[in-house]
């Protein structure tokens, strides 16, 4: 499991997929799966829709990971629209199917919940879950907690994100992994702010290279994230050539792993979105 090897590594490379729509997709998936086996990346994490919707397609991608490629799978699980009984179901399927290891989120509003349905939800903050997954598993397995460099966009205040960050690990969290951030700087600032509260957990600095146009644009949007300068010359120099936009959006997440590398960083989680190309560059020249 994920504790396992953060006692002997000091510096995990893992990445990030999501379930396809399609069946063909999930196929492509696990060629995909199979051909960076290879790179052998300390874990391969896998999304789960926010109501469950992908549920049944987390778990299959996960149980591939661990039981085709033989690396470490980390689950997603999201408790917006679980209840203590269908959270222990889901729990189950996948520690059956050998996974010890879950990422313990709340998510967000699913698209088929009103606001009076999110407002009145069972588990309000992913640290309500974090204590049952440990319980029940009834062995030792790793939980996994999200964070947020530019602070989470429901926190009233960076000091009250940071406040409740502290009390998440403390229900039981082994390893943080990060939002995606371009701004180094800031995942610092963020980084000293954590381990002055005497939060050692170790940190996975969640990194997405840009490779289009379009997807860098809906990145923004979705998670706020700034963007230094250098970066956006580079977008605007290349937004009529493609293949140049995706050599240098893939050089400048190389450059900011090396720096966060640098800096001492416990992992790189890279967020390649199911891209084969993608995945297969980063892993070869980190
Ligand atoms: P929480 O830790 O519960 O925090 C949510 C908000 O509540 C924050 O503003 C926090 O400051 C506040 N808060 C927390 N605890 C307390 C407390 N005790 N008292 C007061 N305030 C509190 N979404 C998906 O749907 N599927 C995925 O697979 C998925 N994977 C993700 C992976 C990573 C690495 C990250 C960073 C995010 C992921 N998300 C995913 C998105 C995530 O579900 C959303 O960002 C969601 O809004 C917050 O989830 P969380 O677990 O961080 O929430």
């Amino acid at each position: 499991m994920i504790k396992d090897i953060l006692k002997q590594k000091k510096n995990l490379i893992s990445f990030e997929v999501f379930p396809p729509k399609t069946e063909e997709g999930m196929e492509q998936l696990f060629d995909t799966l199979t051909d960076l086996k290879p790179y052998a990346p300390d874990f391969i994490s896998v999304t789960y829709g926010a109501g469950g919707s992908t549920s049944k397609k987390t778990a299959d991608i996960a149980a591939f990971i661990k039981n085709e490629c033989k690396l470490e799978a980390l689950a997603h699980v999201t408790c917006v629209a679980h209840d203590e009984a269908s959270l222990q179901v889901y729990l189950n399927e996948i520690l059956s199917l050998g996974i010890e290891n879950v990422l313990a989120l709340r998510g967000d509003k699913p698209k088929d919940m009103t606001e009076e349905q999110f407002a009145s939800r069972y588990f309000t903050y992913a640290s309500d879950i974090i204590p049952l997954i440990h319980k029940w598993a009834k062995k030792d397995i790793t939980v996994a907690g999200a964070c947020y460099p530019e602070v989470h966009t429901e926190a009233v205040s960076k000091e009250a994100d940071l406040e409740a960050l502290k009390k998440k690990v403390e229900c039981g969290v082994d390893l943080l992994i990060t939002q995606l951030f371009y701004d180094n700087e800031i995942f610092y600032r963020f980084y000293e702010d954590v381990r002055k509260m005497g939060v050692e957990t170790p940190i996975c600095a969640g990194i997405m290279p840009v490779t289009t146009v379009s997807g860098f644009k809906n990145t923004i949007t979705m998670s706020g994230s700034s963007v230094p300068k250098e970066l956006l010359q580079q977008v605007e120099k290349y937004s009529e050539n493609p293949e140049d936009l995706k050599k240098a959006g893939l050089e400048f997440a190389l450059k900011q792993i090396q720096q966060l590398r640098n800096f001492g960083v416990e992992g790189i989680h890279l967020y390649p979105l199911n891209k084969k190309d993608v995945s297969k560059y980063l892993l070869e020249n980190i």
